[in-house]
């Protein structure tokens, strides 16, 4: 069986970032890659959508960005700006099509549907398949979006709706998400944080068409394209091995406040790019600690009092939106978390440090 330098095992979102890093920047000229996905064809499956922070390879694959946003609660709406880093929506069919036509002119890299397939013993492995444990008490960001085409002009797509909680909560915490890609054609998402253990809060056709019926009184579209995910609001239980680094949802890059992720892999990859030649010694990568312990009490707080969350969402947009994005996409001071944490309920959060 053959043997390769480096295997990527997943070939997804952080898989396949990770190939694409290493490959423009000329590591894969002397080495071997094999990238292990069992997927038959690559279509579009996710939209990933974040605030620009940090720059990345994939501005031609974003089908839309935004300069404004708003946030609301019944009765309530705020409307915000981010000139500084725009929100973009990748589009993954375009992303899955751009990498592949890369990679795919390298005669160093080589596909493969399954590990079995090739010897692994002398290769460095980057593994992208989590290690979902279950247990009922793990929290999830579960969801469902259609992406839809309206007869008429309806939407302003100049501002998208970050979450909108005047919907039923159900003793847990739930909102609609909404991205105007043009004025009639947007992506309107039902989302929930909560165990997964209630089987009834996965009626989603029905709760996307009674939200866009009667709260968005939108009775005539068309359903182009639907995608449904569940983000783990926990570390998956992946090992550190010898010879293995663990990237994506594996790797710990969700932040667990609000499962973006797609960032953190780009930052990721940047990183075993950087440090690929002395790959076995590096440091191990991962999100600051100091937002690993402020998400922790957050979903502690969020588990404690699902009915408070749409409050504490809406308090802490009123903290300047750039600190807010700073603070939700690891990039803020000491100075920016604090005017953050003082926007919460402190006795809460206190509290919550001794559950
Ligand atoms: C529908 C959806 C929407 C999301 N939207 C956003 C967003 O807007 N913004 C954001 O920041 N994050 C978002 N996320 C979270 C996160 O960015 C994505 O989950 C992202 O795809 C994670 O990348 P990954 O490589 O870890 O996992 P994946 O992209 O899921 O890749 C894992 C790959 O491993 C393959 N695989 C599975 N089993 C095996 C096996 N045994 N051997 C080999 N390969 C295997 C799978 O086929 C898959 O291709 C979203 C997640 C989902 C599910």
């Amino acid at each position: 069986m053959k043997e390769f330098d480096y295997i990527i095992i997943g070939g997804g979102c952080a898989g396949l970032s990770l190939a694409y890093e290493l490959e423009v920047h000329n590591k894969l000229n002397n080495k071997t890659l094999a990238i292990i996905e069992p997927r038959l064809e690559y279509k579009k499956d996710k939209t990933w959508s974040f605030w620009k922070v940090t720059s990345h390879n994939f501005d031609d694959c974003v089908k839309k960005s935004w300069k404004n946003f708003s946030i609301n609660i019944p009765g309530k709406i705020n409307h915000l700006e981010c000139n500084n880093y725009p929100y973009q929506s990748i589009d993954s069919g375009l992303f899955y099509e751009k990498i592949n036509i890369r990679l795919k002119k390298n005669k160093n890299i080589f596909f493969f549907k399954n590990l079995d397939d090739i010897d692994k013993k002398n290769s460095f492995i980057f593994n992208s398949v989590p290690e979902i444990k279950k247990n009922h008490l793990n929290l999830w960001q579960h969801f469902c979006g259609i992406e839809i085409e309206t007869e008429k002009n309806y939407f302003d797509d100049s501002i998208f709706n970050l979450m909108d909680f005047d919907c039923e909560q159900r003793e847990s915490v739930h909102f609609f998400y909404t991205l105007p890609y043009s004025k009639n054609k947007a992506l309107v998402e039902t989302t929930w944080l909560s165990r997964m253990n209630d089987n009834s809060q996965k009626d989603y056709d029905n709760q996307l068409k009674n939200y866009l019926e009667n709260h968005l009184n939108l009775k005539d579209y068309k359903i182009s394209y639907k995608e449904e995910g569940a983000i783990p609001l926990f570390y998956p239980a992946n090992k550190e091995i010898k010879s293995q680094i663990n990237i994506g949802t594996a790797g710990g890059m969700t932040r667990l406040s609000t499962g973006y992720t797609f960032l953190n892999i780009q930052e990721h990859s940047k990183y075993i790019r950087k440090n690929i030649e002395n790959i076995s010694n590096v440091k191990k990568y991962e999100i600051h600690k100091k937002y690993q312990f402020l998400d922790e009490i957050f979903l502690r707080v969020l588990d404690k009092h699902p009915e408070k969350m749409s409050n504490i969402f809406f308090d802490m947009f009123r903290a300047s939106p750039k600190t807010v994005i700073k603070f939700l996409s690891n990039k803020s001071n000491f100075f920016e978390d604090l005017s953050i944490i003082f926007k919460m309920p402190k006795l809460m959060f206190i509290k919550a440090l001794f559950y």
